[in-house]
């Protein structure tokens, strides 16, 4: 009986500490990480995973799975109902299965993937006051069996955890633009700026490219305004795939975008210009082809005077050029 309290105070003491770790950050990547690791560890369990629901096509994908063969898992999509996560998102209610090739419910595409046999698992909802969010779920191959009171704990846990990713969500949204996902401009100014400081204290170079579409009217006007935001999140997402994970894009305004690009060499700078021009050149949009104009205003750190704003007025000088000289070319203006 004692060995059964301790193991419950244990898990309280887990369930209290993870809970106030994902509170306090506000970074996805991070909170999701510590919620299956906690999960796992809760239940003394040999692999995880969170499941969130794709809101507009209602697929569960895996957010993160640990345990051996967790990077796998990210290119599976469950649709609607399928599986035992998908049952649970489904019904709203958690599962306890202690064999689970005896259970309908269970997708065996999942372990042939993984490579993971599994024997038993205990899948809760994650739920937020309006919706099903998601699914938390932990698995053995060959250990034990749970209990009613571990699937009590993590679905305890569970409601902690959707909370912590209702909040990132709605501050991620408060960040971005409805329409692409990007930043918004108010944001992009705020890291602009911060930017400038950084590399100002530590005289490294700092690159800020101002895209705008050439001619973007036209595309409205013989393709219609949906096609145009086709266009618009098109061009966002090949934006974002093609800088690096330290790079800001933002929406700047309509059909402009721009690129915080920190730690950049001025040939850096222009390669990445030009590539992003050709790039959107030889991509066709559903049938639209488009073209930009790049404006780059660039610092190499060492002066020490320069505003965010003075940047930004290169950037736009260049882009001003860019367009003049033609459209569909890359400019750049270095500060002095
Ligand atoms: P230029 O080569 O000189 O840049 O020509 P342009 O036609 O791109 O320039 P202009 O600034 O005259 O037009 C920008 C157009 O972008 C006008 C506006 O309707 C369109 N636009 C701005 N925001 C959006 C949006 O969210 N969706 C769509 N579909 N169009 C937008
Ligand atoms: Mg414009
Ligand atoms: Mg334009």
């Amino acid at each position: 009986m004692i060995e059964y309290y301790e193991k419950k105070i244990q898990q309280l003491n887990t369930l209290i500490e993870i809970t106030s770790i994902i509170n306090s950050t506000l970074d996805p990547v991070l909170i999701r990480k510590k919620v299956i690791e906690a999960a796992t560890e809760l239940l003394n369990s040999e692999a995880g995973s969170l499941l969130l629901v794709d809101r507009s096509t209602e697929e569960l994908f895996f957010e993160v799975a640990i345990g051996a063969k967790g990077e796998k898992l990210k290119t599976i999509k469950l649709k609607k109902g399928f599986g035992i996560a998908g049952w649970v998102v489904e019904h709203g209610e958690p599962v306890i299965s202690n064999d689970v090739t005896s259970d309908t419910r269970f997708f065996k595409g999942v372990d042939e993937i993984s490579g993971f046999k599994t024997k038993n698992m205990v899948c809760v909802p994650v739920k937020t006051k309006e919706r099903i969010i998601g699914a938390l779920e932990v698995i053995n191959s060959n250990q034990g069996s749970f209990e009613f009171d571990d699937m009590v704990i993590l679905y305890a846990f569970a409601n902690q955890v959707a909370i912590a990713i209702e909040n990132v969500q709605l501050y991620q949204e408060s960040l971005t633009d409805g329409l692409t996902g990007l930043y918004h401009h108010k944001y992009f100014e705020l890291r602009l700026k911060e930017e400038t400081a950084r590399s100002k204290r530590y005289k490294y170079p700092l690159t800020l490219a101002l895209i705008d579409i050439d001619f973007f009217k036209k595309v409205n006007d013989t393709c219609g305004h949906l096609a145009g935001d086709m266009v618009l999140r098109g061009l966002a997402k090949i934006l974002k795939d093609s800088t690096r994970f330290i790079d800001i894009v933002a929406r700047y305004g309509g059909e402009e975008f721009a690129v915080i690009l920190p730690y950049v060499s001025y040939e850096g700078a222009l390669d990445i210009g030009e590539r992003l021009r050709k790039t959107i050149e030889d991509t066709s949009f559903e049938g639209i082809k488009i073209t930009i104009s790049i404006g780059i205003g660039y610092s190499d750190g060492e002066n020490m005077d320069f505003d965010y704003k003075e940047l930004i007025k290169f950037s736009d000088r260049a882009l001003y050029n860019a367009k003049n000289n033609g459209r569909n070319r890359v400019e750049i203006l270095v500060l002095q």
